[in-house]
């Protein structure tokens, strides 16, 4: 078990892994010809933690190998050593209750254009933050506004939305567009008009006994799949599919999952108000799973040293 006062003082500045090297966060830095700064070029994940147990450490892991492998990204790191780095981050920075996040870009670049070719081995950056929360605590107990984005999920026929690529301007610009209308979040269709996601999050759909999430124009994110196992465990049967605004504004409770803010109630698409408008019990329990899963550590890897225990 975790003895929080058995840890160290944390550091006066959070502590970067920048290829190779554990860094003040100051002297943290990555070159200006670098492919990811140049052309988003590269992919990322981001983990977890709660009481020094990170969150499904091994499927963010698979995840962002797919992803460096879909983008042919030539990292010479070895998953393991990957592992072990961001374990030793997660130490240097005493952060128990932990984001993690790990960026791997294609390199450096020898000049300022578009040569993939020639970029020296993939970059590598881990960040082990303070947990940090996207959606506020007020709104996953209230209740989250959605607009249905005018600008479109990018299609798996231009950049596969399973590779969680360092290009995120369709997701920045579906966030702007819905801030900037006045809705606290967004949700993005595909080419012919189905759900697919949020930007950043899963959106899923509860009607009756049935949990239904979007099948494709995803990130398979892993908060979605660990609400799947919950609510087969819970009973309740689960599909994956096509489905449309009205699938959604119709059912009788919306959400949205991301590893860093869990479940989170989405209670109006629109101007339509989901259900009664306030936060469905179904959705409340997986809120209540989840965070019950991250504390105990289910599907979570310990990572304190036995120093803390
Ligand atoms: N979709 C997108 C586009 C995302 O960036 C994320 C994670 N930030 C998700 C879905 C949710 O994935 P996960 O549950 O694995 O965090």
């Amino acid at each position: 078990m975790l003895h929080k006062e058995r840890m160290p003082a944390k550091p006066k500045e959070p502590i970067i892994f920048v290829n190779g090297e554990f860094l003040p966060q100051s002297e943290a830095k990555i070159s200006v010809l670098d492919h990811g700064l140049m052309y988003g070029d590269g992919c990322f994940d981001a983990w977890c933690g709660r009481n020094g147990f990170v969150f499904q450490l091994d499927a963010h892991l698979d995840r962002l190998y797919r992803s460096v492998k879909g983008l042919k990204l030539d990292l010479k790191m070895p998953k393991a050593t990957m592992r072990a780095n961001i374990i030793e981050c997660v130490h240097r920075n005493v952060v128990p209750d932990v984001y993690i996040k790990v960026l791997v870009t294609r390199g450096i670049s020898p000049e300022p254009v578009i040569d993939p070719r020639k970029c020296k081995e993939a970059s590598v950056v881990i960040f082990a933050r303070e947990e940090q929360f996207e959606v506020p605590a007020e709104k996953k107990g209230v209740g989250i506004r959605i607009k249905v984005n005018s600008i479109r999920r990018t299609s798996h026929m231009s950049m596969e939305p399973k590779i969680k690529t360092l290009n995120y301007l369709n997701i920045v610009m579906g966030k702007l567009e819905a801030w900037e209308c006045g809705f606290d979040e967004a949700v993005m269709l595909d080419d012919n008009g189905y759900v697919c996601e949020c930007p950043g999050f899963n959106i899923s759909f509860v009607s009756g006994n049935t949990l239904f999430t979007p099948s494709h124009g995803i990130l398979v994110g892993i908060t979605r799949n660990s609400v799947m196992e919950m609510a087969r465990e819970m009973g309740m049967d689960v599909r994956e599919g096509y489905y449309t605004v009205f699938d959604f504004t119709s059912a009788d409770e919306v959400f949205m999952t991301n590893t860093v803010a869990g479940v989170a109630p989405v209670v109006n698409i629109d101007g339509w108000t989901i259900g009664d408008g306030k936060m469905g019990p179904i959705t409340r329990k997986f809120q209540e799973i989840y965070l019950n899963w991250l504390e105990t550590g289910r599907h979570g890897t310990q990572v304190f040293p036995e120093a803390w225990s």
